[in-house]
């Protein structure tokens, strides 16, 4: 979860490498449906990493093991090659 000492400086967003961080109405967010405290990816979370105010705790209301999180990064591998099938168009010069 990301706390209310959030300065919005941005740095989080583009390190998650599940997109769970979006700017929401007021500070940046983080999508539990979508975190898996970078299990799969990484050995810390990166956002942590880069937070400069240190404002990125686990939220007590997600507390989750790490084979429930692999689980996620799991199902998150799945949809995304669904997803990302069709790329080519076959129309590049
Ligand atoms: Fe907010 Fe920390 Fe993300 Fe910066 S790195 S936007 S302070 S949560």
């Amino acid at each position: 979860m990301i706390t209310d000492e959030c300065i919005n400086c941005d740095v989080c967003e583009p390190e998650c490498p599940n997109q769970a961080i979006s700017q929401g109405p007021e500070i940046y967010v983080i999508d539990p449906a979508r975190c898996t405290e970078c299990v799969g990816h990484y050995d810390v979370p990166q956002c942590r990493e880069v937070c400069p105010v240190d404002c990125i705790p686990v939220d007590p209301a997600h507390v989750e093991t790490k084979a429930e999180l692999r689980l996620r990064y799991e199902g998150l591998m799945r949809n995304q090659s669904k997803g990302s099938e069709p790329q080519s168009k076959g129309s590049e010069p």
